[in-house]
């Protein structure tokens, strides 16, 4: 059963256990999705009905940000530990280096796919990248052909949310591939054009504040986190 953060359901599991979930939607027929909602996309989704129908509907809901694992405690109903969707794709990519299987990487800017690619065949050799596309085309079609035609295995859909979520419900069942993981910022992140906070910042649940410094132009969507702990604090003392 999954744990309800203001109207998200996130499946209460331990990194390794959302890895054996991944591995396994990857292995079973038909198209299956993965995604990550930090407590800014939980404020989304309370808003756009679309997005909250696309982000309930994925295949695993994994708890992203420090703010959702303070929320759901708030509210009583504690998630096992936090699963960022990086960490997540990371071990993923691990486990599929080690089977063979092959991986397309699409969104960000124009080169940053390709870049990300070669660092992340360099990184976990036995990963096959299927091939790769920027996330700033017009249409869909084109696209899909494309990763249907590389014959991957997953997808990384990393072109922000909830335009990523919304993507992966519309074409995921025609891209061919068993798993589609809608990844954020990631791809930026695994070609070192963004940095990922130190691990101190990590460990203590103050990624979003050294994101924050790197990049004040941030603070408006950052509003939302008090936002959201207001919101948890006005539902439990419902
Ligand atoms: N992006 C994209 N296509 C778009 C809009 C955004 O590929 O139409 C990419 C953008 O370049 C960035 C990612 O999506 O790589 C979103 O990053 P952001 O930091 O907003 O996501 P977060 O990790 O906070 O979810």
């Amino acid at each position: 059963m999954r744990i309800n953060v203001l109207g998200v359901g996130f499946d209460n599991l331990t990194m390794a256990e959302a890895v054996d979930r991944g591995m396994e939607l990857l292995h079973s027929p038909g198209a299956h999705y993965v995604v990550t909602p930090n407590p800014e996309i939980v404020e989304v989704c309370r808003e756009n009905p679309e997005a909250n129908k696309a982000v309930n509907g994925a295949d695993l809901v994994l708890p992203d940000g420090i703010g959702v694992i303070k929320g759901a405690a708030m509210l009583g109903t504690p998630l096992k530990e936090r699963t960022p969707g990086i960490e997540f794709a990371a071990h993923l990519m691990e486990r599929m280096a080690k089977e063979g299987l092959s991986l397309y990487l699409l969104g960000a800017k124009p080169g940053v796919a390709e870049l990300a690619a070669k660092k992340l065949q360099e990184k976990y050799p036995g990963l096959k990248i299927a091939g790769t596309h920027d996330g700033y085309f017009k249409e869909d079609a084109p696209v899909v052909d494309a990763i249907r035609e590389s014959g991957a295995d997953a997808v990384f859909v990393c072109l922000g949310a909830p335009k990523q979520e919304f993507w992966m419900v519309k074409n995921g069942e025609a891209t061919g591939a068993h798993l589609l993981c809608g990844l954020g910022g990631s791809l930026d992140v695994f070609a070192g054009t963004v940095e990922r906070a130190p691990k101190f910042f990590c460990d203590h649940g103050l990624e979003w504040f050294y994101r924050l410094c790197k990049e004040p132009r941030r603070i408006g969507r950052m509003m939302k986190l008090p936002l959201f702990l207001i919101h948890v604090s006005k539902e439990k003392k419902k």
